[in-house]
């Protein structure tokens, strides 16, 4: 075992040969979490090293809470693909990777493990105390690349993660009865909608058509941030939630 060098954590240092400066010798702020959707954690490691992948991560986490380094935190690695938050398109060039193993949802995808879920506890804080990276930057793939992505997903535990200090959570609202608003509908209610999407960060264009696009990033929204019933439909509560959540990161910016 040679011990990685960045992360203390990491027990395993297992270069990748997917990586390259990140551009304009860009800091990295912010932080993406995934789920390998592969059969084990091993298989992960072998894919994300191997060069004909064309991917790559910093850093892998395996269900026993194992944590393997892959590329340095001051390189470029290559796991967000075609992507897009705060109206950044290189995102890998911001970022810096942690794939979580676990099957997923076209596999067999099942609760992360409260081992493994501490493993990533500590990485994250300790990623945070080399690099400065807003609360309101600690995202899931699919936030940045929403109806192409789904990881880490629902199951994933931002609230267990939010109470140690990373990332930026509100309770959701409770889930009522209501349809809410859904593809085709138009006016006001989805200007405003899109509009505080937009501010937070994520990819929506204001046009005031619920359309596929925006569909796709409720979704993206929900299995963030109200994942107690992901249906791409901004219910209520879907609408409450983004609306304290975004007076929670404005706040958080003018602290
Ligand atoms: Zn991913």
């Amino acid at each position: 075992m040679t011990a990685a060098p960045d992360s203390p954590l990491a027990t395993l240092w297992c270069p990748a040969p997917n990586r390259d400066p990140r551009r304009n010798g860009r800091a990295p702020d912010l932080l993406l979490l995934h789920y390998t959707g592969m059969d084990s954690a091993d298989a992960a490691l072998d894919w994300l090293t191997r060069e004909d992948s064309k991917v790559s991560c910093h850093y892998l986490v395996d269900e026993d809470g194992n944590i393997t380094q892959m590329v340095r935190e001051g390189e470029r690695a290559w796991h967000a693909g075609q992507s897009l938050w705060a109206g950044e398109t290189d995102i890998n060039s911001c970022a810096i990777g942690i794939e979580i193993h676990n099957p997923g949802h076209d596999i067999d995808y099942h609760d992360f493990p409260e081992a493994q879920m501490r493993a990533v506890e500590a990485l994250c804080r300790d990623i945070l105390t080399r690099h400065t990276i807003r609360p309101d930057r600690v995202l899931a793939h699919s936030d940045v690349a929403p109806g192409r992505k789904r990881d880490p997903g629902e199951k994933f535990d931002w609230a267990q993660l939010a109470r140690a200090g990373i990332g930026l959570w509100v309770t959701p609202a409770p889930v009522g009865g209501d349809a809410g608003l859904g593809p085709g509908d138009e006016g006001e209610a989805v200007t405003k909608l899109q509009q505080d999407l937009a501010a937070y960060g994520y990819g929506v264009e204001i046009t005031s058509t619920y359309g596929r696009g925006l569909e796709n990033v409720v979704e993206a929204f929900q299995r963030h941030f109200r994942p107690e019933r992901v249906d791409g439909r901004a219910d209520a509560s879907t609408r409450d939630t983004l609306a304290r959540l975004l007076a929670a990161s404005q706040a958080a910016a003018v602290a």
